[in-house]
């Protein structure tokens, strides 16, 4: 390991720096061995948690660019694995933007800025141990550590574990209880306890121990049960007692409670991670439909997943990990492949091919579709205008444009310039739109809609089917093109009633000038129905997947397209 440790004593605290460069590594370290601190020097992320694992450190200052493993995903790492730590990004303000998440989800303290003023520096460090102890002090309020109770709780699993026997813990939180015992008054705990305690003898096995803490956080330990399926029962009983209103209880006749529960060994084989994992089963799904959860292993990884998926985002498009694909769509009347779509596709480091799907809905959640959107429709444009040269047959190519990207005037400008950056005739891009993109701001949306469409590309309706695809959109809207989902083409064989339909929808698109693309076609049957229906394009698995430019550029010479 290359950490170095510069201060012995006297230490009042222990501090991490992080950065992959050497020389900014060692001028960090001039600066900070005037504090007291203990500073630990890290090169990578990855060395950055080893020294965490060994130490107790208190705060991290940290590089955001680095190689492997980002400053985004390392800081994320530690508030899920620390979370009493006090992490600090250092880096140019260029990536301020970037850092915004991290600041938002609390994984970072303070953005500071590189170059950095030595004096100035020491004075954040300093802050941001005083923030350390405060929050630590907040903590142990909170959780009322100075409480007799905690101790006698946190002795009592430790006694569980020493037995080696299976036991279940669970927690159970009164939802809004602040707002409660200010409007009920501070009895109401009493009064509820007594309630809870008088439940868990009469439902639970003897044996079973409650431990009440101020905050409206109860913990049970039942030390012996005979199966999950029993024990969930009994929990659920006493859930259900406790959500019914009940006009015995003074002052809140209504309370919401949820429980959480974990098994351990299997759920958690020491104290501590049993509880982190108990915390999990909560965060998972605590929404009021379902009240009772055991910590559920597969949707911890499911979490982590789509955490590391989120943080690599960035280091994705700065390192060429994202690829366009072309699904080639087939002019049925003459069987030209004459147009296509672009789809994303990720090769992650680690975990492989993501699917779009996958990456495109988280990144819409958090905004990061925004990055990923502009180097998509910078990318995209770039090989449009390339494919447009490689063969004029080429008549449009559909990039998929998401709501959130719709929602911004920006977009507009980005195509304008594009357009003109190439000197690409408009026409050639067809813009992939869904039913989403009009929910938020229809009136905005169709505005932006109309300013792209007075540029010269053309619109497309996608996934039209599925949702509350109504034909009253289609009157509205500046479409050019409809995509009929795969849902109602995998019905379309052996139903008359989707045969109809489907017949209908695509006459009257074609009274209104609208070109009809059927998506998700994998068989033959289908093709012929279609054709029958004078449906105009097909995409599908039954004449191609989506395939690498160089691929698709060999079947844009092979016309008419054979299968
Ligand atoms: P979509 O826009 O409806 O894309 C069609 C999806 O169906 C693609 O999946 C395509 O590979 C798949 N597909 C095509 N033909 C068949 C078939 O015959 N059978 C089956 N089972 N599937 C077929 P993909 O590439 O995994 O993309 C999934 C979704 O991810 C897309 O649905 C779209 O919503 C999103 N997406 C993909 N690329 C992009 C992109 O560049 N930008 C944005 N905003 N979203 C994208
Ligand atoms: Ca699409
Ligand atoms: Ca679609």
């Amino acid at each position: 390991m290359n950490s170095q440790q510069l201060h012995a004593t006297p230490a009042t605290g222990k501090l991490l720096v992080v950065d992959d460069e050497p020389n900014i590594l060692s001028s960090l370290k001039r600066c900070l061995v005037k504090t007291p601190f203990e500073v630990f020097m890290a090169n990578s992320a990855q060395e950055g948690l080893a020294i965490m694992q060994e130490h107790k450190i208190q705060v991290v200052l940290s590089d955001f660019r680095m190689p492997q493993m980002s400053g985004a995903e390392f800081l994320e790492q530690i508030k899920q694995h620390h979370p009493d730590v006090i992490s600090m990004v250092l880096s140019g303000f260029a990536d301020f933007d970037s850092a915004i998440g991290l600041l938002n989800s609390g994984a970072a303290h303070k953005f500071l800025r590189k170059p950095w003023n030595n004096q100035q520096l020491i004075e954040e460090v300093d802050g941001a141990f005083v923030e350390y102890h405060a929050r630590i002090m907040n903590r142990r309020v909170l959780e009322g550590e100075h409480n007799p109770e905690y101790y006698a709780f946190e002795q009592a699993v430790r006694d569980q574990f020493e037995m080696q026997q299976e036991f279940c813990l669970v927690s159970l939180k009164i939802k809004d209880y602040d707002y409660l015992e200010q409007h009920a008054g501070p009895g109401i705990f009493t009064g509820l306890l007594t309630e809870i305690r008088g439940l868990v003898s009469s439902e639970l096995p003897q044996g079973s121990k409650t431990f009440a803490f101020d905050s409206g956080k109860i913990f049970i330990i039942i030390p012996d049960f005979e199966s999950e399926e029993v024990i969930r029962r009994r929990l659920s009983a006493i859930n259900h007692k406790l959500n019914e209103p009940n006009t015995q209880r003074k002052g809140c006749v209504k309370i919401n409670c949820v429980m959480g529960y974990a098994l351990a060994p299997t759920d958690g084989g020491d104290p501590s991670s049993l509880m982190e994992n108990l915390r999990c089963a909560f965060s998972v799904d605590n929404s009021d439909r379902e009240r009772l959860c055991r910590f559920d292993s597969a949707l911890r990884d499911l979490q982590q997943r789509q955490l590391k998926i989120k943080n690599s985002i960035n280091g994705a498009l700065r390192d060429n990990q994202f690829f366009l694909h072309f699904q080639p769509k087939v002019h049925l009347p003459d069987q030209q492949i004459d147009s296509a779509e672009i789809l994303i596709r990720w090769q992650h480091n680690e975990l492989g091919w993501i699917p779009p799907n996958e990456f495109i809905n988280l990144s819409e959640l958090d905004g990061q579709i925004e990055q990923i959107g502009e180097w998509l429709i910078d990318q995209s444009v770039k090989k449009i205008a390339e494919l447009h040269h490689f063969t004029p047959d080429l008549k449009r190519v559909a990039i998929n444009i998401s709501s959130r990207q719709l929602a911004n005037h920006s977009v507009v400008e980005q195509f304008e310039h594009l357009l003109d950056k190439y000197a690409l005739p408009p026409s050639l891009i067809e813009l992939e739109i869904t039913e989403s993109c009009l929910i938020q701001d229809f009136e905005q949306t169709l505005a932006i809609l109309w300013e792209l469409k007075e540029l010269g590309v053309s619109i497309a309706m996608d996934d039209f089917g599925t949702g509350y695809s109504s034909f009253a959109y289609l009157a509205k809207l500046p479409i050019d093109v409809l995509k009929l989902d795969k849902v109602l083409v995998d019905g379309i064989e052996g139903c008359k009633e989707i045969q109809s339909m489907i017949g209908g929808l695509i006459a009257m698109c074609h009274e209104l000038g609208i070109d009809v693309v059927a998506e998700g076609v994998e068989l033959e049957g289908q093709v012929a129905l279609l054709k029958q229906l004078n449906c105009d394009y097909i995409q599908g698995y039954y004449f191609s997947k989506a395939l690498p430019k160089p691929e698709f550029e060999k079947l844009l010479l092979q016309q008419p397209f054979m299968h």
